[in-house]
């Protein structure tokens, strides 16, 4: 029987991130993925490394994260593509202009770099662009990578600390300290990590809620973006919990293709793409840059955020003391796998966490079950 001192189930962006932090410890770490590593919600999301301010806890762990990101920039292979791009925070009206001030201040409380930008600059900036819009905000630090190489990247760097990846099998239920696959082995470990994205069978009344998004990629055209734009709106989009939505959010890839977002939708669980909602997004970013109409996309998929109650993930301990989570990362597991990951390995090895983990705890779910009746 495989023992270890933290066995990790699922091999996503987060299972992957989580892997090597507990290997570089000095952990023995096993992996359990039933299929591809970094397939999953992983290989569907689009890579912005994004600063977020929906609440004071989503801010800590974006700004943490992204901070280890870039500590990690000089290591990172080419293959990871990071690139840092900035976002621009782009206001269409004076209304949204005052959004922009807002969260500049909240940025600036936090100690994350923006810059207002006029209506003049954010044209310069980006001239593809419409013209007319009020302004923007530019947070220059945030950045782009491409997810499924840098799971891959975790994970080899894992591996090279000596874990152990085992593949082709579902982990099909927990107990204390000892996981059964679908093959009926069983593996035992100190520590259990539950980062299985949509996957629930684990634990399956852990509130957790699946929102589609679309994306569609284009055909090379170098030097058309220079920046990931997201439209103010976004924050508005990403607000609601029932109907579903679109935003403006395009990035620029190393290759010079655009990917082009994005949808959110709540009880559509089918992969297939929706071509309702895809004409009303595409429609939406042509809305912003006009010239979009006459570029080629090539490619368009879908892929499932996991989202819980209150927009933060769970990352720590539950009442069974071996079995940890770190899961419900909805639009943000690629940003925050770093952070995540450095939470759990400082829970594991009693160190002091730079960031107070209290507000992603699992313990809140009994008090959020209370608080929604
Ligand atoms: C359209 C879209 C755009 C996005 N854009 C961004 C973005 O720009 N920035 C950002 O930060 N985030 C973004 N995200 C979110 C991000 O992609 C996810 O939060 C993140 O990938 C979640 O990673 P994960 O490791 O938790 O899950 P996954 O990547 O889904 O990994 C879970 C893994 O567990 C495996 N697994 C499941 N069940 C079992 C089991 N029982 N036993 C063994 N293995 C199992 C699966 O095969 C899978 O490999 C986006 C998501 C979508 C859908």
């Amino acid at each position: 029987m495989n023992s270890f001192d933290v066995l990790i189930l699922g091999a996503g962006i987060i299972g992957c991130a989580c892997a090597r932090e507990c290997a570089q410890a000095g952990l023995k770490v096993g992996i359990v993925e039933v299929n591809i590593p970094g397939g999953g919600a992983t290989a569907a999301g689009m890579g912005h490394l994004v600063v977020m301010d929906d609440s004071p806890a989503q801010l800590a762990l974006t700004r943490y994260s992204r901070s280890l990101w870039q500590e990690l920039m000089t290591q990172l292979p080419p293959t990871v593509e990071y690139e840092n791009r900035g976002t621009i925070w782009v206001a269409a009206d004076e209304e949204e202009m005052a959004e922009v001030h807002a969260k500049q201040n909240i940025y600036a409380s936090a100690g994350v770099d923006s810059i207002v930008l006029d209506s003049a600059a954010i044209a310069s900036e980006e001239p593809e662009l419409r013209a007319g819009l009020a302004g923007g905000l530019l947070v220059p630090d945030d950045a782009v990578i491409y997810p499924p190489t840098a799971a891959a990247y975790f994970l080899a760097e894992a591996m090279q600390h000596g874990a152990l990846l085992l593949r082709g099998h579902a982990a099909v239920k927990t107990g204390t300290g000892v996981v059964t696959l679908d093959d009926g082995s069983t593996l035992t470990s100190g520590r259990i990590i539950l980062a299985t994205g949509a996957d629930k069978t684990i634990l399956p009344w852990l509130p957790l809620q699946k929102r589609k998004g679309h994306l569609a990629i284009t055909d090379r055209y170098p030097n058309f973006l220079r920046h990931q734009l997201v439209e103010l709106g976004y924050l508005k989009s990403a607000h609601k919990i029932t109907e579903d939505s679109v935003a403006f959010n395009i990035q620029p890839r190393t290759t010079g293709q655009l990917l082009i977002g994005s949808s959110r939708q709540y009880g559509n669980e089918y992969a297939a793409a929706d071509n309702a909602i895809l004409r009303e997004m595409l429609n939406r970013a042509c809305n912003y840059m006009p010239a979009l109409a006459h570029l080629s996309a090539i490619r368009v998929w879908t892929g499932f955020r996991v989202a819980t109650p209150d927009k933060l993930p769970y990352i720590g301990p539950t009442e069974d003391p071996t079995l940890f989570l770190a899961m419900g990362f909805e639009g943000l597991g690629i940003t925050n796998a770093p952070g995540a990951a450095r939470l759990l390995a400082d829970e594991f090895l009693n160190r002091q966490s730079e960031i107070d983990p209290t507000p992603y705890l699992p313990s809140r779910v009994a008090r959020m079950e209370v608080a929604h009746g």
